[in-house]
């Protein structure tokens, strides 16, 4: 990882929004905490699940070569034998023989400890798969893993995918679920953890068309993250060295993001060959294969992985939409959040806790909510409430006050300029509908008006 920190945001920031608002909680905090793992609250669980839905849309819904898949977490030990993670899937782990902290070696700059300066102990493997045993006997024959990777789940049941949809090459397998890995150093809040979530796709294409695919992929991913509104400059492809390239990639890129500890790998993406296709025909004696109708063979795939985190997606998102900035005399901190992504897209605020003010906002509440995720906040001055919606990165704020019972209209105020229209009850949800699918703010929807305040 490159040592070219970003100045200007410190993760602190951004663990403090979280736990302050109810994105993301330390796991059993009551309990003082578990090291690298997080519970997402009611914010983060909305984040997290629209950045899910985002890919599954356009990686799924919206193709006609890819399907979804969901499989268990623990499969038989054998796969783990064939994918290479029993004998392969390790880091190499050096500790510090006077604080006796731990560290990858393959993360560490200098040849000392960096907490004390301490002398290091020569790297030995350490595996990174939690092992488990099933059933009732702790015996060798009942070992079990929680998987490290979403990806061999597809692998086996390629012929369960192709038998019932008889897709034609190439075609993908997609699939989003938990992973786990015993990592040496974890931090980073939840850019490294133990426990996190992958969406995974597995792209199988004939041998001969991978290259052109794996090109293909390297921009479709990009893109993807660009279209959830992650800043250009934020982004960049780095290929991996030959003496880093994985013992089945034939290539592989990371799209990494500029967190605020420096450019880190965000999603994965690897040309494996056929290598996993090979290994589970060889270890299971089930052929995997793909029947030709053209040439009348059976050929072995290779397989494109964009192999992306739902954890790092979300917190490169957070990182990326954080600001602060002047508001009249004081600074708002504001999330800048694609409003696709963002745990709700309006927030309905009476300027009155009185009767007839509350019915008629209660009832905007009831209609919005049927069409979008809606918050309702009541409490403390407008001010206030405007500052919390800016900084859970509600896209829009939709007043009711006095006025709305003789006028039947009410004020929307946009989060990144905090300009506000006036536009006829009747006309909120498409007005909204619209400007959450991009319409600029300043356009009018039929009866509205620009509006300076009180
Ligand atoms: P790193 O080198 O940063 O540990 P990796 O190269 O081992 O990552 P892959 O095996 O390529 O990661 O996993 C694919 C994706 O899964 C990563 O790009 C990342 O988004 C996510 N991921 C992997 N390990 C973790 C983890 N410990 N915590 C959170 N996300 C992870």
């Amino acid at each position: 990882m490159e040592k070219n920190i970003k100045p200007e945001l410190n993760m602190e920031k951004i663990v403090s929004l979280a736990r302050r608002r109810g994105f993301i909680f330390p796991s059993s905090e009551i309990y003082g905490g578990l090291s690298s793992c997080w519970d997402y609250g009611p914010l983060g669980v909305e984040m997290k699940r629209n950045v899910k839905d985002a890919w599954w849309q356009a990686m799924v819904h919206n193709r006609d070569d890819i399907v979804g898949l969901d499989t268990s977490i623990i499969m038989h030990p054998r796969v783990w034998e064939a994918s290479g993670h029993v004998s392969g899937f390790s880091d190499p782990l050096v500790d510090c023989m006077n604080c006796k902290q731990r560290f990858r070696a393959d993360l560490l700059e200098g040849d000392r400890c960096p907490n004390c300066g301490g002398d290091l102990t020569q790297p030995r493997q350490f595996n990174l798969m939690f092992k488990t045993f099933m059933g009732p006997v702790e015996d060798g024959a009942s070992i079990a893993y929680l998987r490290p990777e979403t990806a061999q789940g597809i692998f086996v049941n390629f012929n369960n995918v192709l038998n019932t949809t008889r897709k034609k090459l190439p075609f993908g397998i997609a699939q989003i679920g938990k992973s786990f890995r015993n990592e040496i150093t974890t931090g980073n809040f939840i850019f490294r953890s133990r426990e996190f979530e992958q969406m995974e796709i597995e792209y199988f294409v004939k041998p001969g068309d991978d290259e052109a695919q794996f090109k293909y992929w390297l921009d479709e991913r990009l893109n993807w993250f660009l279209s959830l509104g992650i800043r250009k400059e934020n982004l960049r492809l780095r290929q991996h060295r030959k003496d880093e390239l994985a013992h089945y990639a034939k290539d592989c890129y990371d799209i990494e993001y500029f967190f605020p500890m420096g450019w880190s790998e965000l999603e994965g993406i690897a040309n494996r060959a056929d290598f996993d296709m090979k290994q589970h025909s060889l270890y299971s004696g089930n052929e995997l294969s793909y029947f030709d109708e053209e040439t009348k063979k059976h050929i072995v795939p290779y397989v494109i992985e964009p192999s992306g985190g739902v954890d790092r997606t979300v917190l490169a998102l957070l990182c990326d939409a954080y600001a602060e900035e002047p508001d009249r005399d004081e600074i708002r901190a504001v999330l800048h959040l694609h409003p696709s992504i963002a745990p709700f897209k309006v927030a309905i605020l009476p300027l009155s806790r009185k009767e007839p003010v509350v019915n008629t906002a209660r009832a905007v509440y009831s209609s919005l909510r049927r069409c979008f995720a809606a918050s309702y906040d009541d409490a403390q001055s407008i001010g206030r409430r405007y500052r919390r919606q800016d900084e859970i990165g509600t896209p829009y704020c939709v007043t009711i006050d006095f006025d709305t019972l003789d006028d039947q209209a009410v004020t929307i105020r946009d989060r990144d300029s905090m300009r506000q229209l006036r536009v006829p009850v009747e006309q909120l949800t498409n007005a909204l509908q619209a400007k959450l699918n991009g319409e600029p703010f300043e356009t009018l929807p039929p009866g509205g008006k620009h509006w300076l305040g009180f």
